[in-house]
Parts: structure tokens; C-alpha cells; sequence
């Protein structure tokens, strides 16, 4: 920006505190989205941190179930979950299961925790996969099905968030008194599209994804075989990998990788050094 010498101007924060913040829409879509490389990334000590953006009480057949009760019993899966994968914090946004829209309230909600998290990569739902459909030409017989709009909801609430908002000094200026300045995402990481261009190999972490989705009791039941699911799933999207990229993996988490900045050799790798700096 021109002014960025001016006075008064406010830096804009480039180094990330955690590594990773994963967003999702309902309790389970960031273990089904990216419970593996999450896990693989907290198995390399790296910092992982999950939101979920509703409040999970669409997530039943039974209406006469108590909503509050729901959404505790959820939570308490997720959190679950994130203890079995070594994922560090998860945040709870709780706006209504099913009702998501891409408004303000839910925009600066994400800008206050990429503010305060500061994570180098950004995880979440592909807004622009409104279907997933066969090719009825190929596939006569074979059903498709919708995007949950709470996905495409929260697709494009986290994108808007991050551009302008995380990293403009004059966006949500309240924010600053809390502590929170801008900051800027390095990378976003897709999932749920049909645009991957990356793969991750989570052949290590393939089987704490599955124990991480057996926590949502309240999803799946008890007897549902979660593992052979993932297995299924982790190596159809192995076999894609093999196809686009050759690349050999057996269990794999597939991503549309976008890089919004690339730091310069000269700037400062680590906060230690940041700080030091300073
Ligand atoms: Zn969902």
C-alpha cells in the first residue's frame, strides 16, 4: 500500500504462530476434510488449531432431540476427536446448523481467530463445489449429491475473511484494541473440491483419522466401520495422485493448494527471530 510509511501505519504481521487452522462447517467436516494431515502435521510438532462455525443441531433424524443438549454432545465429540489427533485448540463459533450465511457477524468471527491464531495455512470447504456429479453419459445410474450450503457458506465466509479483511489495518479496526492486528495468510488449502492439485501422503496417520471419526458417536453409531471407509477413500484419492502426479502413496488427503504469499529469504523464518528484531 502507498501509505505504508505513513504516520501511524500499521504493520501487517507475516509470521505465523500456528501452523494450521482448519475451518469447517459442522463437527466431523474438519476430521473428514483434513483429520489426517492434521494429524500428521501434530505428529511433526507442528501447531494445529480447528474451528467449526455451527452449532451441529441440524445433525440428527430425531426432532424432538433438545438443541442445546445436541450441540453439547457434539462438542464434546469434536473435542474428542481433536485430543485422539494431537490437534492443540479447537473453537466453537456455534451460529445455527443448517441457517450459515456468508454475513458479517460470521466474517469478523473468523478475522478475530486468524488474527489470533496467525496460522501459516488456512483449511477449508471449497465454496465454489456447489454438486458433485457423475457424468450421466458415463455413469447413467449413478447418483449425485449436493453440497451442504453450509459448506459453500463457510467456503466463502473464511475466503472474504482472509481478503481484505485478516490483513487490512483498517478492516474491523475494534479488533486492534482487543490485540488482534492484521496478519497475513501465507497459504489456503481446499478441501471437498474438485480442483485438488496436492496431495497429502497420510499413510502414518491414516488409522488416528478413523479413531478421530469413530468420536462422533452421535454421527455414525457405534458400529459403523469407519476405518475401512477411510481406507476406501484415502486410497481412491492415493490412486488419483498416482494418475495426475505419479507420486506412490497408499492412503492420501487430497487439497486445491492456493498460495496467497511466499516469504522473502530476507524476512525474519521464525517468531524468535521476529521478535528479536524488534
Ligand atoms: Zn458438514
Amino acid at each position: 500500500m502507498a501509505d505504508r510509511n505513513a504516520p501511524g501505519a500499521l504493520q501487517v504481521i507475516k509470521t505465523p504462530d500456528y501452523e494450521a487452522m482448519v475451518i469447517g462447517a459442522h463437527p466431523d467436516d474438519d476430521d473428514f476434510g483434513a483429520g489426517g494431515t492434521s494429524a500428521l502435521w501434530a505428529k511433526q510438532g507442528k501447531k494445529i488449531v480447528w474451528v467449526v462455525m455451527t452449532d451441529g443441531t441440524e445433525g440428527s433424524e430425531v426432532p424432538a432431540y433438545i438443541d442445546t443438549e445436541l450441540m453439547l454432545e457434539r462438542e464434546q465429540e469434536q473435542r474428542m476427536a481433536c485430543e485422539t489427533l494431537g490437534v492443540q485448540a479447537v473453537e466453537f463459533l456455534r451460529f445455527p446448523d443448517g441457517h450459515l450465511t456468508n454475513n458479517e457477524a460470521a466474517r469478523k468471527a473468523i478475522v478475530r481467530l486468524i488474527r489470533k491464531y496467525r496460522p501459516r495455512v488456512v483449511f477449508t470447504h471449497d465454496p465454489t463445489q456447489h454438486f458433485y456429479a457423475p457424468d450421466p453419459n458415463e455413469k447413467p445410474d449413478d447418483t449425485a449429491y449436493l453440497n451442504h450450503p453450509d459448506h459453500r457458506a463457510t467456503g466463502n465466509i473464511v475466503l472474504d475473511a482472509i481478503f481484505p479483511a485478516v490483513g487490512n489495518p483498517r478492516s474491523y479496526r475494534e479488533l486492534l484494541a482487543e490485540g488482534f492486528p492484521p496478519y497475513q495468510v501465507h497459504e489456503l488449502y481446499l478441501f471437498f473440491t474438485g480442483e485438488d492439485n496436492t496431495y497429502i501422503d497420510i499413510s502414518e496417520t491414516i488409522e488416528l483419522k478413523a479413531k478421530g471419526l469413530e468420536c462422533h458417536v452421535s454421527q455414525f453409531g457405534p458400529e459403523a466401520n469407519i476405518l475401512e471407509m477411510i481406507r476406501n477413500w484415502g486410497a481412491e484419492t492415493a490412486k488419483e495422485a498416482k494418475e495426475k502426479k505419479g507420486v506412490e502413496m497408499e492412503y492420501a488427503e487430497a487439497f486445491r493448494r492456493i498460495k496467497l504469499y511466499v516469504p522473502k529469504k530476507e524476512e525474519p523464518e521464525s517468531k524468535n527471530e521476529a521478535e528479536m528484531e524488534l
